[in-house]
């Protein structure tokens, strides 16, 4: 009986222990299941970190890699801009350089290359008015015949399209060739001059306004050839030289009185001087009549008072250039002259 318990407790003691062999088994196998989860879960967590690493490293090389691109595209870029500007100011140290040659101050240089660099603009703005022909070119310092006592003007060519408007000054100067279509300023007059074919008519039409309120408008000298301009210019250079001027010198002076060939608007037949040469002319009632009425026939006062600097001609009250109705308004409207008008001051 003891045995046979003994057997069945055994036997109990025996399932009991398989029991729990196994259940230790199980559970150690789960264990290593869960470990293995775990680790394949890191596994996968740091698979995953190391593609955010790798795309974020990316992300930054990109990033990098478009900054650095800009910022070689943006000094590119200024590199450029102050290669534009320092080639700007080599032409205008080259301009400076030149003109100071031609014996003109330093300051005087500076503001004429502040003068042609705002020419340039308004000429490729300006629409209506061309004072300075797209076809002028500079010639090489010393083609000029007077380039020896230091002028060295720009030609202009005067065209269909900007004859009104062109200016015609000691550094915008017309071929000695030129030679335009003229007319007589005074329809029948015995006393007319001869002006610009495109001009007379206006000129003619001002004479009869003026004659019917009282006023001769008499012509005193409307064109001069090229040839005469150089005949009275080589004549007072001439006067110089006997008093003892260098021939430089005495053509330098010689400007002062005289415009050098090509410099004056009556070699062009765009101008006219009118009844009297002396200044006390603006005292007169044809002055003022002319100074209320001339703008009216496409005439303005070229070289007026106080703009001397600018003109770098004397006050000359007499002295009436046609410039086309509506320019002439206009310019009389803004109290400026010329070439402080078209930008050329
Ligand atoms: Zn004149």
């Amino acid at each position: 009986m003891n045995r046979i318990l003994s057997i069945i407790a055994g036997g109990i003691f025996a399932a009991l222990l398989i029991v729990l062999t196994v259940g230790i088994v199980k559970n150690n196998g789960s264990r290593v299941r869960e470990k293995d989860e775990t680790s394949s879960t890191v596994a996968d967590t740091s698979a995953q970190t190391s593609e955010i690493t790798e795309s974020f490293t990316d992300f930054i090389t990109d990033v990098t890699e478009e900054i650095s691109d800009t910022t070689a595209s943006a000094v590119s870029e200024f590199t450029a801009t102050e290669r534009t500007v320092s080639a700007v100011s080599s032409s205008a140290t080259q301009k400076t350089t030149e003109r100071i040659t031609s014996g003109t101050t330093a300051k005087k240089t500076t503001e004429k290359i502040t003068s042609e660099t705002t020419a340039k603009k308004t000429t490729a703005s300006a629409t209506t008015a061309e004072p300075v022909s797209s076809s002028t070119t500079k010639p090489a310092v010393g083609t000029y015949e007077y380039a020896y006592a230091g002028f060295n003007p720009q030609y202009i060519k005067i065209t269909d399209a900007n004859w009104r408007t062109v200016i015609v000054n000691r550094h915008y100067i017309i071929d000695k060739n030129y030679k335009p279509a003229l007319a007589n300023s005074v329809t029948g007059d015995p006393n007319s001059k001869l002006l610009d074919s495109r001009v007379a008519p206006y000129y003619n039409k001002m004479y009869l306004a003026a004659k019917a309120d009282g006023i001769i408008l008499t012509p005193l000298s409307g064109y001069r050839s090229y040839d005469l301009q150089h005949t009275n210019f080589e004549n007072k250079i001439t006067k110089y030289v006997n008093q003892g001027y260098s021939r430089v010198k005495a053509t330098q002076e010689a400007a002062k009185i005289i415009l050098p060939p090509g410099t004056s608007e009556h070699n062009a037949g765009l101008a006219m001087d009118i009844i009297s040469l002396e200044q006390s002319f603006e005292n007169t009632a044809a002055f003022k009549w002319l100074m209320n009425n001339a703008a009216d026939y496409g005439f303005i006062l070229r070289y007026p008072k106080n703009k001397e600097s600018v003109t770098e001609i004397v006050y000359e009250p007499w002295h009436w250039r046609y410039v086309g109705v509506d320019t002439a308004k206009a310019i009389k409207a803004s109290g400026k002259c010329m070439e402080e008008y078209f930008g050329l001051a």
